[in-house]
């Protein structure tokens, strides 16, 4: 199947694993190697399951069939590794948002009427559901954190 941007998926080395819960928050599928994995076992299984992988490794770069599995990211913080990755690749920001575990990458789920009484009062009666991670048992609101996230993801996505 051809990338589009919408089905992009990706594999972050661990050093960037700040901007795979931001491509996650965005909606991506996206999962970050462990450490210690050798750099040939990486490639090879960001090619097996169809992900491009995102490294600041320069040595991963130095595979003969790097070339388009790979996307080397000249960067320091999480901020300027999105703005070199949204140049190297079109990224779809506001792809679907918060619809992914930002700690696992699982896909969200709305969350039951026992889920959601775990969390506190006010936040029950927000407008958007509250949704839940079955992976790792956790629910997620949209309280001040998720908004700030959305704000910033809504400035990358404008730029
Ligand atoms: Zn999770």
């Amino acid at each position: 199947m051809q990338n589009t941007p919408d089905n992009m998926r990706f594999l972050c080395d661990e050093m960037l694993k700040g901007l795979a819960r931001w491509l996650r928050a965005a909606g991506y599928d996206t999962e970050v190697c462990e450490s210690g994995i050798p750099d040939r076992t990486v490639l090879e299984h960001a090619m097996n399951d169809g992900r491009i992988l995102i490294t600041r490794d320069h040595k991963l770069m130095e595979f003969r069939d790097a070339g388009d599995t790979v996307i080397w990211l000249d960067c320091n913080d999480t901020e300027s590794c999105a703005a070199a990755l949204s140049k190297a690749v079109h990224i779809n920001w506001l792809l679907n948002p918060f619809s992914r575990c930002l700690q696992c990458n699982a896909l969200l789920i709305e969350a039951d009427a026992e889920k959601i009484t775990r969390v506190p009062g006010e936040s029950r009666k927000l407008a958007n559901p509250l949704m839940y991670c079955p992976a790792c048992d956790k629910v997620y609101w949209e309280g001040n954190h998720v908004d700030r996230m959305r704000g910033k993801l809504r400035t990358w996505a404008g730029n």
